[in-house]
């Protein structure tokens, strides 16, 4: 450890808990990785700006490397975060049901995400339908390039009151997130700022994107300009031709 101070302090006494368990595996729920060990579970939150890498153990820390798990094999997995809002939990029961876990709503790609969720969830609701899929509330990690891209291709307008859309829409948009995602993973990520996936390299999912960032070009699909307008403090992009 060479800062404990991050978003909360990691707990006293964390290196003798952990010293000598097996990692057994490696999982992710939400914006949390859990690295399952023998005897509990390490709960990492990579904040607004932290990253994981495996590296050689002797590898000099960079500024910012606050902590390294230091592995058998001579590697570790040495933790980054510049602006210290991650995090670094143990819990010894199931993590589902660690505090920062247990509310959180359905992962995207999980089955439980279906067409009768979704509807569900936008019965009564006055909000927009893009910010409504941004609320981790109602699923978590559809961020503003995956809702504005999803939107586009379910042929829904972002501005729509979600409580408005049919069941039939419901089930369009939930088969727009999942294509969208599973498509974003299989390239790689999206070319964004200071993304880079496990190997350092950024991703090349931008190249296909319809809306996000193409104010003024050309539909895709009709040619009409894409407009952009501020929603929620983001920026959303939508074609006012294709997306009702
Ligand atoms: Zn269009």
């Amino acid at each position: 450890m060479r800062e404990r101070r991050l978003r909360w302090p990691i707990a006293r006494g964390l290196e003798r808990t952990l010293a000598g368990q097996r990692l057994q595996a490696v999982e992710r729920r939400a914006k949390y990785l859990l690295l399952r060990l023998e005897r509990g579970t390490l709960i990492v939150h990579l904040g607004m700006s932290g990253s994981v890498r495996l590296l050689a153990e002797a590898t000099p820390p960079r500024p910012h490397d606050h902590w390294d798990l230091i592995l058998e094999n001579g590697q570790a997995l040495r933790f980054h975060d510049p602006r210290r809002f991650g995090s670094l939990h143990w819990t010894e029961g199931p993590p589902e049901s660690h505090p920062l876990l247990a509310a959180l709503a359905p992962e995207p790609l999980d089955e439980s995400f279906d067409a009768d969720y979704l509807f569900r969830a936008t019965r009564g609701r006055k909000l927009a339908l893009k910010q409504l899929l941004m609320n981790s509330r109602i699923v978590v990690g559809v961020g503003n390039i995956y809702a504005s891209e999803a939107l586009f291709r379910a042929h829904l307008s972002p501005r729509r009151a979600a409580g408005r859309i049919t069941r039939i829409h419901a089930a369009a948009l939930v088969a727009a997130i999942k294509a969208v995602l599973s498509e974003a993973i299989e390239i790689g990520g999206t070319t964004l700022r200071d993304y880079v996936n496990a190997e350092g390299t950024p991703g090349y999912f931008s190249q296909k994107l319809f809306v996000y960032e193409r104010a003024r070009q050309p539909c895709r699909l009709c040619r009409t300009p894409i407009k952009q307008f501020t929603q929620g403090q983001r920026s959303t992009y939508w074609c006012p031709s294709c997306q009702r």
